[in-house]
């Protein structure tokens, strides 16, 4: 078994990242510049956020976090989006969900301009991304097509069962792999909450993407011998043990399944750090544009 080490292979990137920005303002030219929206005062989106200013930090980009209040209304927010669609200074923004009830995420992110959509949410990103066109991939399945990149694992041609089918990570994870690409060109099969006989179609795939959010929910019964694990899950679970009295818990029962797979990624630091290196190639992506 070989760890897929998204931890190192983050700091790869964001290493090769301060270096073009350093190469740039050497060149007297500007850095590149991430916004971030965030409505209300959720602490888990606060978390995010802060790593993401933290992340700009450290590859030398410049960062502006703008703060609403959780009762600002929807053309309010509408109107902050169309105030870094149109700001020249903005390479990307993001718009951190979840956003309020009372405000329909969906409009929000049809405002965003598709060329500042670093999250690669918007439904023209997405469509690109069907398409094989330029596009921002959200961060989640980009990062993950990076790891498997830079591992220089061969997909060609494997069947790869994605587990979960959301917007954000299963249902991209899907059309990527299938598509004519490397990482790429595999038989995919999405699945989700109403898929039949789930142990023997994981237990068939020679590449497992699971993104569901159940903690330790894919046990040794359903891998193949051989296969390449990919945990998306992230859980917080209960542990009084901890000083934070809480754990983070894969999707993949990683003790079980660890030695029957050739290669795995760790829950945390496997697909989480990779996620938020993706943001940064992103954004650098947005100022090179
Ligand atoms: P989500 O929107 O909640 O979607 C979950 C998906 O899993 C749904 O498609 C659901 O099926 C499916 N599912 C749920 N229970 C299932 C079961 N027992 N059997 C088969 N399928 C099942 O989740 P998400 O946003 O994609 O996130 C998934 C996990 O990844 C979460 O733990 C999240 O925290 C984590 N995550 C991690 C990162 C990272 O950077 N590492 C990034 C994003 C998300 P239905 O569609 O039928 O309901």
């Amino acid at each position: 078994m070989e760890l897929l080490d998204g931890k190192s292979c983050s700091q790869e990137i964001r290493r090769e990242i301060a270096n073009t920005v350093a190469q740039l303002k050497a060149e007297g030219k500007r850095a590149p510049h991430l916004a971030a929206i965030l409505v209300g005062d959720d602490g888990a989106s606060e978390t995010y956020v802060a790593n993401k200013v933290k992340d700009c930090e450290e590859v030398g980009f410049d960062s502006t976090v703008i703060r609403l209040p959780a009762a600002t209304s929807e053309d309010e927010l509408l109107a902050e989006v169309d105030k870094l669609n149109n700001n020249s200074n903005i390479d990307g923004f993001i718009v951190q969900l979840p956003l309020p009830d009372h405000i329909d995420e969906h409009r929000v992110t049809l405002a965003i301009d598709p060329y500042k959509d670093v999250d690669g949410f918007c439904p023209a990103n997405v469509g690109n991304m069907c398409l094989g066109l330029p596009t921002f991939v959200s961060a989640t399945p980009n990062g993950i097509m990076e790891l498997l990149a830079r591992y220089k694992i061969d997909t060609t041609g494997k069947h790869c069962v994605v587990l979960g089918r959301s917007n954000i990570v299963g249902t991209p994870m899907a059309i990527l792999m299938s598509r004519n690409t490397n990482p790429g060109n595999c038989t995919v099969t999405l699945a989700h909450s109403r898929t039949q006989n789930l142990t023997e179609l994981c237990a068939s795939a020679d590449i497992l993407v699971a993104a569901i959010g159940r903690p330790n929910f894919v046990t040794a019964d359903m891998v193949k011998p051989g296969a390449i694990v990919i945990d998306v899950g992230i859980t917080r679970v209960e542990d009084s043990s901890r000083a934070s009295g809480f754990k983070l818990v894969g999707d993949v029962d990683f003790e079980a399944v660890a030695d029957k797979s050739a290669y795995i990624t760790p829950v945390p630091g496997g697909v989480g750090p990779m996620t938020r290196a993706s943001l940064m190639q992103n954004t650098l992506k947005a100022y090179q544009r």
